[in-house]
């Protein structure tokens, strides 16, 4: 991508041919692996016409549904948002048109970000398919951003969101390095929230220097988002090319117990030991709350935050809407019902009832104490290490077939390595740790608040 942006610029490259290509490439990996809600033709040659030079001229830029492309339909995956064209550019996706990003169009995803396969996708959209292997996930929710990065031919990042894992999980599954980035790090201004004290917005990418490359460019504060950070941002790029000698890191024990995959398990060990041998030292840690109560507190969290937000898709402001009938709540439930996906539906539901007087205090409060338990933890083991690591996934990019047969319990654990440095908003990555059987390995990097450059630094020396 460096290079491609060298010639982009010395004029080597004609960019509107460049562009035309890639349009015709994706909409042929699209046809195979239904990676794009959207593909935004028309914008990208528009924006491939003015080339505007800068840090990403004439990258191609693929973004998850859920961040708000100006005049390009931004669905985050929902029936309910069908034609919604927004009106303006989310703050991150503004960021890399600035710096002359050609935006390709809008990437498949669970619907809100309901998942961890995208096969949570919403009524009328398709099931993204694994890069490896068509009859096996993509993971999710970011299953479009992170299938087409591994898949396309040219260069290319895609901004992507979490809440949950949703960057780093389907990331492992395809077999390529991604960042979600601290808490509050990058402006979620233009995101169509999932739940607003979690959400992220980070970057997929083929390498891990194009990773930090985008990441550079979309962090920062933003006078349009009160929760975005007003914190120095690193050129995290050159942080990739640093060396990790003498840096201490621990390993995360619980993160490697029984119901971890073996291969799993053995891959992500030879990645520790390829740090060790590049000089890092590593010691085994217990992080017992995170592991313990790391999937609930984040389940109950995220379900009453996101039951509250998708109170607005009311039929009545934008997106799907019917004709005036009745009074208001049959009207709101009918439109509901029709549009809103099987997942969703239980989202709202259990949410709900997370929050309701009566329950209030023994579900989502208590959620929101444990929460800070897991704060505490994290914080005390990076006083004594640069970084934490961990499997990403506990388990290979698993089959359609088998994914049907899990109850909604066993999908949530599948989230297991991923809600902990969520929920403590911490910065964390995805590098590819090899590959078993044609299938990709995932291993988590996670570092303290505010440390990106750390994370890239071990991911960049992995890679
Ligand atoms: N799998 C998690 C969930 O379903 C995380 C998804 C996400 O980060 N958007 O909530």
């Amino acid at each position: 991508m460096h290079e491609f942006i060298k010639k982009v610029k010395s004029g080597e490259v004609n960019l509107v041919e460049h562009t035309h290509k890639v349009i015709k490439n994706l909409k042929k990996i699209n046809k195979e692996y239904h990676y794009m809600n959207n593909i935004s033709e028309e914008l990208a040659l528009k924006l491939a016409e003015q080339n505007k030079g800068g840090r990403l001229a004439g990258v191609p830029v693929s973004v998850k549904d859920c961040l708000c492309v100006k005049g390009v339909e931004s669905t985050a995956g929902s029936k309910v948002l069908k034609g919604y064209k927004p009106l303006f550019n989310a703050t991150a996706v503004q960021k890399v048109v600035d710096e002359g990003a050609i935006v390709i169009g809008k990437t498949a995803q669970d619907e809100f970000g309901f998942g961890s396969f995208s096969t949570n996708v919403g009524i009328g959209f398709d099931v993204p398919l694994n890069p490896f292997d068509k009859e096996r996930a993509c993971g999710g929710s970011s299953g479009g951003s992170a299938g087409l990065t591994k898949k396309a031919d040219f260069p290319h990042i895609s901004l992507s969101e979490s809440t949950g894992g949703s960057i780093v999980a389907p990331a492992s599954f395809c077999g390529v390095p991604a960042i979600c980035p601290t808490y509050g790090r990058v402006s979620r201004y233009g995101l169509i929230d999932y739940a607003n004290s979690l959400d992220k917005i980070g970057v997929i990418g083929k390498k891990v220097q194009d990773v930090a490359l985008g990441m550079e460019i979309i962090a920062g504060h933003d006078t349009n988002e009160s929760t975005s950070l007003n914190a120095p941002v690193d050129s995290y790029t050159d942080w990739t090319k640093q060396d990790v000698k003498a840096k201490k890191i621990a390993v995360i024990k619980e993160c490697f117990s029984d119901g971890v995959d073996e291969a799993v398990k053995n891959s992500v060990w030879d990645s520790i030991k390829k740090l060790e041998s590049a000089g890092v030292s590593y010691e085994e840690i217990s992080l017992p709350n995170v592991n313990k109560y790391g999937v609930s507190t984040y389940y109950l969290i995220a379900m009453s935050e996101t039951s509250t937000n998708l109170a607005k898709y009311c039929g009545m402001r934008y997106g799907a809407h019917e004709k005036l009938n009745g009074g208001f709540n049959d009207y709101f439930s009918k439109v509901r019902s029709e549009n809103f996906g099987k997942e969703a539906k239980r989202r709202v539901i259990l949410g709900t009832f997370a929050q309701m007087a009566g329950y209030r205090d023994a579900y989502y409060l208590k959620a929101m104490r444990v929460r800070t338990k897991i704060i505490n933890e994290y914080k005390s083991a990076f006083k004594k290490y640069s970084a934490l690591v961990s499997p990403t996934m506990p388990v290979l990019p698993p089959k359609f077939k088998d994914i049907e047969k899990l109850t909604p319990l066993q999908n949530y654990m599948m989230d297991i390595m991923t809600v902990g440095p969520n929920l403590a908003g911490l910065p964390h990555m995805n590098v590819n740790a090899g590959m078993v059987d044609g299938l990709p390995v995932g291993m988590q990097i996670i570092g303290n608040h505010l440390d990106e450059n750390r994370v890239l630094q071990f991911g960049g020396a992995l890679e």
